[in-house]
Parts: structure tokens; C-alpha cells; sequence
């Protein structure tokens, strides 16, 4: 018969094991890079004016534990209060960074909630550290943003009429359901399992008046830049609803200012609109002013650079870089179809010709198009011009040139061209037509896609779990400080000389 080895764990008795929780923290991971960091190269020192307890009150968990526990947990993809409290009393590497402290998971949630302007500072400690490792370049940078749902309910999205109208059905629903369950009572049908159900949806339903009720009882009503209304949420009113990849979600989005150099994000900040793109003037600010602080140089002899996706490209947009000495590179709606093989492609204001002493277009059939009206478009100086509709209808060349459906006898006006000679939104688009800028174009996506796919993929931080813009600021700081750190880690190792 096969003898098996036995211990006293194998025959179910407890054992006592030896720990030394610093040996839990091996030279070359994450957690010892962390415990080194934290507290000596990047100071916490900035948490504590919000600790009031020198003279009375209970010793509070350090700042320094937390900020470890919490790093440690978001690269793991732990990203709840509950699920880091857990982690720090099951997991012996976290036990080991939390020094045997048991954080209670409200300690960790206010902790985060709390102190949006600290985790700015700790921000821009990281950055800086990036930056002393030599991982920043200093001269190109992307611009986007990560759309990530919030706590907040999506069915509780809409404008003042839509909520008016919810708060009507929830009404409906529930007295509906008082009249079915009287209906039940009468016949005897009621059961104490029927009861506790009853009981339970009712209740649910009246906190859904409740909640909706005091909402537009102080409902501020938003407008948009187009003096329409806003949808408001009735649990956080700070979101927005967000077109994503996934379909629409109620949440914010997260901007990330990124380096060419090894994607080390060089400002965080989450908002809560449906576009990030009127973001970029304030954030353009915030990324000089963060380079400025971490003490990042720009190259001698090169530009400042940035990349940003066909949603930035405003003249508003242009001008702020402008103004901020920063070269933009972001293309226009049209650019990936002028790029394109498109044989159906129609011609385009390149293919006009301008003349300007007498204020006309020449197109390619070489008829003129006249001067008709100026207007404004997203901010810009546009002027319109137009064909004859004698000229057009009879012209070989109209397949190529006007997009209508109808025939060319039942045309009502000649080909409209729309220009703007003088804007930026010009000047970027005839740039963007050479092979140098669609080059440096093309690195847009290598530079800012890898840290949100990391960010959201590779470590699972895909979602806030706070309400309101501060604190979902506070979390959004904590993902990008977790990416800038996990970056760093081979750097420490050889400036540490770890093997
Ligand atoms: S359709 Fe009109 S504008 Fe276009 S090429 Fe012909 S004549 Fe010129």
C-alpha cells in the first residue's frame, strides 16, 4: 500500500508560521519599488493638514500606508474600498505594504473621495520621479480622453420633461401594484412570502419618487453652449452621458496628456461632459504648468508638439495651442477620406482655384464661382461661394464635383464651396495634406491608446466607483499615478542595481 507524507496541517491542526512581513516584499516587484518610494522619494506629506486628531482623537492609518494599498490594489485591478479592506487582512504581500494595519474600507473610501487636490500633488511627485529615470521626452505629446462609467444610473438620465415623465410612471407602478396586491388580499391569496415581496418592490418604487421628486424639486436646469437643455442624472448630476465604443454610458471621461517618449502621462483629468474636446484649452495649461513643476525640460531646438484625434480639431482649439507656443497636429473630419483611395471622391476646396483680385473661385471645368455670403462656423470665418446653376447643369464634370440625388435640369443652385482662407483650421489642413505631418500624424494612436488599453484592460480599472466630479477626479489621478508608477519599475530596478 502507497505511504503518503502526513503533516500536522494534513491531519487538520492549526500551525504557527514564522513571518517576516519585509520578506514579503521581494527587490524587483511593484510592492518593493512601492514600500521604497512612497514616503521618502515621493512625500506624503501633503496629507497631513487634514488630520486634526495632534491634541485629541484616535491615531489615524499613515497617509503613506494608504496611498501603498491603494497603488497596490488598482495595479492588480482591485479597485473597491470593500475589495482593498479584504485584500489588506487576506493577502500577505498587501498585509506587508499596509505594516500589519487593517484599514477599515470606509478609512480607504474617504481617504480617496476626500482629497482630490493631494492626489494632484502625489501626481505630480510620480511625474517628477518619471522624469529624474529619464522616461519623459518632453517635446511630443496626445491628447484623449477614456470613457469610463460612473456609479451612476443611466435610467435616471434625462431632461426636466423626460424626469417629470419617469416620476409619473414610477406613480403609475406603484399604485398599480397596491391595487394588484389589495386584489390578492381580498381573494386570500396573500402568503407571507407575496407580503415580503410586496413589501420590498413598494419600497423600492417609493425611494425611486422620492429620489426623483427631490431632484426636480431643486433641479438646476443645464444648458449647452446651444442654450438647449441638458440631461441632468438624477444620482449624479455631475456625469454626462457618453457616447463609447460599448454604446452610451453614464459616467466621465478621463483626459490623459501623454509623452511620446514611453507614454508617461504628464496630466490626469477626469470630466464630466459628453466631449472632452472644449477641455483642451485648461488642459493645455494644466500639462505646461505640471512640466513646469516636475521640472520637465523641453529638448533644445525642438517644438512642443501635440496630437490629438479628428474630435479636437476646432479653430478655438488651434488658437489656444497657438497662443501657448504648442504646434497642433489634429486632423478634420474629412482627412481619413481624403487620405483614402475613394474613386467616388468629389472635389475638394484644393481643386479650386483662387483669384484674387476679382474675389472668385475657378473650378475645374473653369467656370467662376462668385462671392455670395460670410458666416461662422464652430467658431470659424467661413465665405461662401457659388456656381452658376446654368454652368452646372450642363457641365461634363458634375458626377465628380456636386452630391445630389436629383437631375442636373432640376438642380435649384450651382456648386457651393465653403472656405476659410485665412484660419488656422486652413493652414492645419493644407499641412496635413504633406507626408511629413501625416507621418507625425500617424504616431498619435502608438502614444496615447497603449495607456488607456492599459489602464483599462490590462490592470481592469474599466469604471469609477464615485459619485461626483472631485472625487472621480481623486480616482482618476489614482489610475494615472498607478500607470506612471508601473512604468518606473525597470528604471528603479537598474538605478537600484536590482537584478
Ligand atoms: S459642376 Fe459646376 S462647379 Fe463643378 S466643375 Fe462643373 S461647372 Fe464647375
Amino acid at each position: 500500500m502507497a505511504k503518503y507524507k502526513q503533516t500536522e496541517a494534513s491531519n487538520g491542526q492549526g500551525m504557527f508560521l514564522s513571518v517576516n512581513l519585509k520578506e514579503q516584499l521581494m527587490p524587483g516587484t511593484l510592492e518593493y519599488m512601492l514600500d521604497m518610494l512612497i514616503g521618502s522619494k515621493i512625500d506624503v506629506g501633503v496629507f497631513d493638514k487634514n488630520y486634526k486628531n495632534d491634541k485629541t482623537g484616535a491615531k489615524a492609518i499613515p497617509p503613506r500606508v494608504l496611498v501603498k494599498i491603494i497603488i497596490y490594489g488598482y495595479s492588480k485591478g482591485v479597485k473597491s474600498s470593500r475589495a482593498l479592506d479584504e485584500m489588506c487582512r487576506n493577502n500577505i504581500v498587501a498585509k506587508a505594504l499596509a505594516e500589519d494595519m487593517q484599514p477599515h474600507w470606509t478609512t480607504i473610501a474617504e481617504f480617496i473621495s476626500g482629497n482630490e487636490e493631494c492626489f494632484k500633488e502625489i501626481f505630480i511627485k510620480a511625474l517628477t520621479y518619471c522624469n529624474e529615470l529619464g522616461l519623459v521626452g518632453g517635446s511630443t505629446f496626445a491628447v484623449d480622453g477614456c470613457r469610463l462609467p460612473s456609479n451612476a444610473s443611466i435610467e435616471l438620465t434625462g431632461t426636466s420633461e423626460d424626469l417629470e415623465k419617469r416620476l409619473k410612471m414610477y406613480r403609475r407602478m406603484a399604485e398599480k401594484h397596491i391595487a394588484k396586491h389589495k386584489r390578492k388580499d381580498e381573494r386570500g391569496e396573500v402568503d407571507e412570502k407575496t407580503e415580503k415581496n410586496y413589501k420590498k418592490q413598494q419600497k423600492k418604487l417609493n425611494r425611486r419618487i422620492e429620489k426623483i421628486s427631490a431632484f426636480l424639486e431643486n433641479m438646476e436646469v443645464r444648458t449647452s453652449t446651444r442654450k438647449k437643455e441638458m440631461k441632468s442624472n438624477v444620482t449624479d448630476n455631475e456625469s454626462a452621458m457618453i457616447h463609447s465604443s460599448s454604446g452610451y454610458i453614464q459616467g466621465y471621461i478621463g483626459m490623459a496628456v501623454t509623452d511620446e517618449e514611453n507614454q508617461i502621462i504628464i496630466d490626469a483629468n477626469a470630466v464630466g461632459t459628453a466631449n472632452e474636446c472644449e477641455h483642451l484649452p485648461e488642459t493645455l495649461d494644466r500639462t505646461l504648468e505640471n512640466m513646469k513643476k516636475a521640472s520637465i525640460k523641453k529638448p533644445k531646438g525642438k517644438k512642443l508638439t501635440l496630437l490629438a484625434d479628428a474630435n479636437y480639431f476646432s479653430e478655438g482649439n488651434l488658437k489656444a495651442c497657438k497662443e501657448r507656443e504648442v504646434e497642433a497636429i489634429i486632423p478634420d473630419g474629412q482627412y481619413k477620406k481624403r487620405l483614402g483611395d475613394n474613386k467616388d471622391k468629389k472635389y475638394g476646396p484644393d481643386d479650386f482655384s483662387y483669384n484674387k483680385r476679382g474675389d472668385y473661385y475657378k473650378c475645374p471645368n473653369g467656370k467662376k464661382l462668385i462671392y455670395r455670403r460670410a458666416f461662422s462656423l464652430h467658431d470659424t470665418d467661413m465665405k461662401e461661394y457659388r456656381a452658376s446653376v446654368k454652368d452646372c447643369r450642363g457641365c461634363p464634370l458634375i458626377k465628380k464635383c456636386i452630391n445630389t440625388k436629383k437631375e442636373p435640369s432640376k438642380m435649384e443652385h450651382g456648386r457651393r464651396l465653403s472656405v476659410s482662407p485665412n484660419s488656422l483650421c486652413n493652414l492645419l489642413r493644407k499641412k496635413l495634406n504633406t507626408l511629413e505631418y501625416q507621418d507625425r500624424y500617424a504616431c498619435r494612436i502608438q502614444i496615447i491608446e497603449p495607456v488607456f488599453a492599459n489602464i483599462k484592460t490590462g490592470k481592469g480599472l474599466d469604471r469609477f466607483m464615485l459619485r461626483g466630479r472631485a472625487k472621480v477626479n481623486s480616482q482618476w489621478q489614482l489610475y494615472c499615478i498607478t500607470h506612471n508608477l508601473g512604468k518606473c519599475l525597470n528604471g528603479y530596478n537598474k538605478r537600484e542595481k536590482i537584478a
